[in-house]
């Protein structure tokens, strides 16, 4: 027996044809009734999934500092937006404003925008800031948002934006050229198809340039709003100082492969097996923006490990004072920073990225600029 929202789905491709997955994913995340996001809240020990600002409050601390050098690099302006695409509970921007506070004009200069699909992640974040003491704001997109000088933050926030997967057809099994992956019905069971024409010419352009180095069968993923977010970052960036930082997981350099997952209770379970209910996430490919931001001339850092950030940016003294502080939480912190940095854990895997204005410098715990 198939659930409504599962049937839905089902009738959906029966009547229309086979879906992309990048239309899959925005039912399955964002369907207004049924999507995963709009309705729970996905966090924590007993939800699907943690990330780093729920793991410790140093994540957010330090990123309050970045915020605050930031603010400083663009010469202390009298007000500042302070955005976040997908913020979840709200506890990174919990834990900037807590750093803010250390210093009065910046804390004044703040107005906070947050950037978020999901009406009960909306009321949570609302929550969360109920006393912060400055303006929290939603927006549905970065256009409506004033022009002034403007940081803006995004922590496993692109890894949950449709992709779109092409494959290197096989020749020897008839069918040719780069071909869409999809989304399909065969004997009343979702499953994986082939789009049955091939890639036009101009759409391949708009791929990540290493589908020239593919081999047959060889799967390349490919997220569409990629582009509008560096076309958005681009054009904000020309009026008002800006700088735009994302933290996710993926690769520093394009991987062939598919890497769509979905994740319940934190495991790893199949992305037909339970619709709306689970999480679905894929890799971020951190060179393909890095490549659409150099393309667009919007300045760019390299791209470096959010072990490399964390340290750069003085984690391990803040671990220290605060186990200091807290010595009945040393081995919990341990605990956590540990998670944070270590390269076995979330440390290599994740990697961050900046955006910014022309002639900004050099951003607070980055190594270079591209
Ligand atoms: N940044 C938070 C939450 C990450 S989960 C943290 O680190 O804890 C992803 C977040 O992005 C959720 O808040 C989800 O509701 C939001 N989201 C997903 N797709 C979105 C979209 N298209 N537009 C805006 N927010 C989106």
């Amino acid at each position: 027996m198939l659930n409504n929202f599962t049937e839905q789905i089902h009738k959906k491709i029966r009547e229309t044809g086979p879906i992309t997955i990048a239309e899959f994913m925005t039912i399955c995340l964002l369907d207004p009734t049924n999507g995963y996001y709009p309705t729970r809240d996905p966090f924590g020990k007993d939800g699907d999934f943690i990330t780093s600002p729920e793991i410790s409050q140093m994540f957010g601390e330090l990123i309050g500092l970045w915020c605050m050098q930031t603010w400083h690099d663009m010469g202390q302006p009298k007000k500042i937006n302070l955005i976040e695409y997908g913020p979840g509970r709200g506890i990174m921007m919990q834990d900037i404003v807590r750093v803010a506070k250390l210093d009065k004009y910046f804390l004044e200069s703040i107005n906070i925008t947050f950037i978020e699909a999901s009406p009960v992640l909306e009321a949570i974040q609302a929550e969360t800031l109920s006393k912060a003491p400055c303006p929290v704001n939603w927006a549905s997109n970065l256009e409506e948002i004033p022009q002034m000088p403007t940081i803006i933050l995004g922590n496993e926030f692109l890894d949950c934006l449709p992709i779109r997967q092409f494959i290197q057809t096989d020749e020897n099994l008839g069918l040719k050229g780069w071909r869409e992956r999809l989304v399909t019905v065969k004997n009343n069971k979702l499953g994986f198809g082939i789009s049955p024409i091939e890639l036009p010419e101009w759409q391949k352009k708009i791929l990540p340039t290493s589908h020239y180095k593919a081999i047959q069968n060889d799967l390349l993923e490919f997220c569409p709003a990629f582009s509008q977010i560096i076309d958005e970052l681009k054009k904000r960036s020309l009026k008002s100082d800006t700088r735009a930082l994302f933290i996710d997981y993926g690769p520093a350099t394009t991987d062939f492969g598919d890497t769509l997952q979905s994740l319940q209770e934190h495991r790893k379970v199949n992305v037909f097996s339970d619709l709306g209910n689970a999480d679905l996430t894929a890799r971020v490919n951190f060179e393909h923006l890095a490549n659409l931001s150099i393309n667009n001339n919007l300045s760019v850092t390299s791209v470096i490990t959010q072990g490399e950030f964390l340290c750069n940016m003085g984690i391990k003294v803040r671990a220290k004072n605060l186990m200091k502080a807290k010595p009945e939480s040393r081995s919990n912190i341990q605990r956590q920073l540990n998670k944070l940095i270590s390269r076995d854990e979330m440390g290599a895997l994740f990697k961050v990225i900046c955006f910014q204005s022309e002639g900004l410098g050099l951003p607070l715990g980055f190594e270079s600029l591209k």
